[in-house]
């Protein structure tokens, strides 16, 4: 950390922030101007407030250097974490894989008529929520365990990894057996005691950024699950709330390459929730392989007029089949291939 003392700071005040300091556990190393002197401190553990020294008398600022997440950081595997599957799929290497499937599982037909399309197309893992996230207690909450049956069985029929959203404690054993992947939702980012609880799981979990969250609050989110011990852990940017309307949410393109330059872990884009509009979802895609996606989610019905939740901003199959041919093509123009 690095304080700064205000010009005028007195020798007190200034003995007084390095008394607070070394009570911290840090090493202060002062450095004396002629008109400011500016502390720099270093080797404190992670848990302590900033603030605490902000608002001490003669403090101008002070500025955190080392992050407050360790295990997601990117310096802790510099060489970038790899997601392994039983069927031979990595998520974070070369190759960009392509989850895809309907927002809801909803009936036999209908999952196992998209997963047959997306499987076609070249996706490799089949999206579908059994539990579902919705704002309203009125609309369709998700068929449940049935669901994941059906998930389980079109996953096995079509060759598909299988992906689905968990949304407290007690679904985690229910789940276990039915998918490959459990999903964290926007809504449950910060559900503390679900990431504990998944830090215990040994199977790949997909943590989603909150409506609302930084960086810094999604990262040590991450820290939870991977502080627990389960280490295959995926990072999905899904959109943003801002004061624009328009879209359902603001895409965080950039999110892409700040994730990997401050964690190891890898970064999924969904440009369904991430746009909410499917005439938006098609070039986001393609803006997220370009910038380095690692994984893709998205949403896909064969009758989204008729979907019980977000046909909006799901794909018609076509135009899935063809952003495909599209991303094969980009993937390639930033030296690598789809999964
Ligand atoms: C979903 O994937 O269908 C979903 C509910 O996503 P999010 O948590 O990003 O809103
Ligand atoms: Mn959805």
């Amino acid at each position: 950390m690095i304080v700064a003392m205000q010009q005028h700071a007195s020798t007190e005040q200034i003995q007084k922030v390095i008394e607070r300091l070394t009570e911290l556990g840090f090493e202060v190393h002062r450095s004396t101007g002629a008109a400011q002197t500016v502390l720099g401190a270093v080797g404190a553990g992670v848990d302590f407030d900033i603030r605490d020294i902000e608002v001490l008398d003669g403090v101008q600022e002070a500025h955190r250097i080392s992050s407050p997440y360790k295990l997601v950081g990117r310096s802790f595997r510099p060489e970038g974490t790899k997601v392994k599957f039983a069927n031979g799929l990595t998520i974070g290497g070369n190759e960009v894989a392509i989850m895809a499937g309907p927002c809801s599982v909803e009936s036999r037909e209908q999952l196992f008529t998209v997963a047959e399309q997306v499987a076609k197309a070249g996706a490799r893992v089949l999206r579908g929520g059994a539990f579902k996230p919705r704002s309203s207690p009125y609309s369709f909450q998700g068929m449940g365990e049935e669901g994941l049956k059906l998930l389980r069985e079109a996953g096995d029929k079509f060759k598909l990894l299988v992906i689905s959203e968990v949304m407290e404690i007690s679904q985690i054993p229910l789940m276990a057996p039915y998918v490959d992947i459990l999903q964290v939702g926007a809504r449950n980012m910060q559900n503390f005691n679900l990431l504990r609880e998944l830090g215990k799981v040994r199977k790949p979990v997909l943590l989603k950024r909150g409506i609302a969250a930084t960086f810094e609050e999604w990262l040590l989110s991450a820290e939870y699950i991977y502080a627990g011990g389960n280490y295959d852990l995926l990072l999905c940017e899904r959109g943003i709330r801002t004061f624009e309307t328009y879209t359902r949410n603001t895409m965080d393109i950039s999110a892409i390459p700040i994730i990997q330059k401050l964690s190891h872990l890898p970064i999924t884009a969904d440009p369904s929730h991430g746009t909410g509009r499917r005439d938006k979802v098609v070039p986001m895609a393609r803006a997220a392989v370009a910038a380095g996606a690692d994984a893709l989610l998205i949403e896909v019905h064969h009758n989204p007029e008729k979907a019980l939740s977000d046909g909006a901003q799901s794909l018609y199959p076509e135009q899935f089949t063809k952003l495909m041919a599209e991303l094969h093509l980009i993937a390639r123009a930033v030296g690598r291939t789809l999964a």
